[in-house]
């Protein structure tokens, strides 16, 4: 499908080429979802609406429950006020939510529909049941990408909920960033290790990972509660994970409520792991359970005892920022080349957090924000490797170019798993390394001659 991509590059301003990413209120409906009895609500056309249910939902095979202000040509000319408010008094009435997490769309963000206000008229006209929550937050996809707009509902959960009493407690707050529901329950347990007590923001395992039960549940059980975020407030620290998806909330918190924030990168390989695993340790104060030290430890031995599949071997990784500079940590980390490295979302410190990540190892390696996976393409052509590592969308290069693809990131449309098994932490590093070096291994085996075509690797 992709033969005719031509090897040489032509410096391109004005046009991308399958963009490595998707617009902002894709984050801000998975963010939502993350919250207990919410219903994420997009202001703006059916059409978006559908859209990044649809989108959601062929990456965590679940149904995505959504409401619409569902525009017509009438509010796209004179404003979408009268929609919202009907769309308000509607889902309280017919679903019921905890707290309704309103996000916009280009046409109503170029109308330029004005949320508080219409939030605050629906409050003063008792549209609102008593109890119930409305928060918004604003995710033009003329600016930034889906993780932008997952960073922008976190932190309007953050601005509009919580609140300081004045009483620090022991619990600390956790921004577990863009990951997936596997990833959220894997974070948890190793706070629980530690015995230390956390909220987590937001939280969508039991609920995009929800077992089926025979009945339909509109709210899984799942999710950060209302007073959960509330009480974010009054925590005595903030680790926010991934500074693209979970910085601002972390900065929201310190500014609305003296909560001191630290940003990490993704838990996601062994350095990584390691640092976030510190970070727990500083601060109850102990030391490594036996538990993290033994997951740590099988991570090192896999890696060490398959040496001679990963060294030197050349990759391509592409994908959200936040997992893109863990992952060529990793990679680098188990000795392996990351040639080419891209992200489809914006922001020169990607760049220079690769660079210098790559510094030692790789320092000729082609590295780019707001790519396309045209360029990465036209790359890999001009450099070959021997693994990509990516969402799905990588699968029309994988086949032109005859190179096994590891799928990692976020969208995963034809495959399964990756909401059930966690890529954070040491077992997830596990996972991800036995997925790397089992490509390389059926590559190596699909390619051997019938003399070299060996029973035991
Ligand atoms: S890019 Fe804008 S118009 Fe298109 S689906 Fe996303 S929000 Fe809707």
């Amino acid at each position: 499908m992709l033969d005719m991509t031509p090897a040489n590059s032509v410096e391109r301003t004005a046009l991308k080429i399958n963009p490595a990413k998707t617009c902002q209120p894709v984050g801000a409906m998975y963010a939502a979802l993350g919250v207990h009895g919410c219903l994420p609500h997009s202001h703006g056309s059916q059409g978006c609406c559908a859209y990044h249910r649809s989108h959601l939902t062929r990456h965590f095979k679940e149904p995505i429950m959504a409401s619409t202000s569902s525009f017509t040509e009438g509010s796209s000319v004179f404003g979408g006020m009268a929609n919202l408010q009907q769309a308000i008094s509607t889902i309280f009435e017919m679903y019921d939510p905890e707290i309704i997490a309103v996000h916009t769309t280009c046409l109503s963000e170029t109308i330029g529909d004005d949320i508080p206000t219409i939030i605050g008229k629906c409050q003063n006209e008792g549209k609102i049941p008593e109890g119930k929550v409305i928060v918004h937050a604003n995710t033009p996809s003329y600016v930034g990408f889906h993780v932008t707009g997952y960073s922008n509902m976190v932190k309007g959960f953050v601005k509009y909920l919580a609140a300081s009493t004045g009483r620090r407690s022991d619990a600390i707050n956790l921004i577990p960033g863009w990951v997936e529901p596997s990833d959220m329950a894997e974070l948890k347990r190793y706070i629980a290790a530690f015995n230390l007590p956390a909220i987590m923001l937001p939280d969508t395992s039991s609920v995009l990972d929800a077992p089926a039960t025979g009945e339909h549940s509109f709210y899984p059980k799942g999710g950060t509660t209302v007073a959960q975020i509330r009480a974010m407030g009054d925590a005595r620290h903030t680790l926010a994970l991934g500074a693209w998806a979970s910085e601002e909330a972390a900065i929201q918190l310190t500014k609305q409520c003296e909560v001191p924030h630290e940003v990490l990168d993704l838990p996601i390989g062994l350095a990584a792991t390691d640092r976030f695993i510190s970070a727990i340790a500083k601060l109850t104060g102990t030391a490594v359970p036996q538990l993290l030290e033994d997951e740590r430890g099988r991570l090192v031995d896999v890696i060490s005892d398959m040496h001679q599949y990963l060294g030197g071997k050349k990759v391509a990784i592409w994908g959200d920022p936040d997992q893109v500079i863990a992952l060529t940590e990793f990679c680098r980390d188990m000795d392996m080349k990351p040639v080419h490295v891209m992200t489809g979302g914006n922001g020169q410190a990607f760049e220079e957090r690769i660079k210098a990540i790559l510094a030692d190892s790789v320092p000729t390696a082609n590295i780019k924000q707001q790519g396309d996976l045209f360029q990465m393409h036209q790359w890999i052509k001009q450099e070959k490797v021997d693994l990509m590592i990516g969402t799905t969308y990588g699968k029309f290069i994988s086949r032109a170019e005859d190179i096994p693809l590891v799928r990692f990131g976020w969208p995963i449309l034809d495959r399964v798993g990756h909401s059930y098994f966690p890529s954070v932490g040491y077992t997830g590093g596990l996972r991800l390394a036995t997925q790397i070096i089992s490509a390389i291994q059926e590559r190596q085996d699909r390619d051997a001659p019938d003399h070299a075509f060996e029973l035991v690797m």
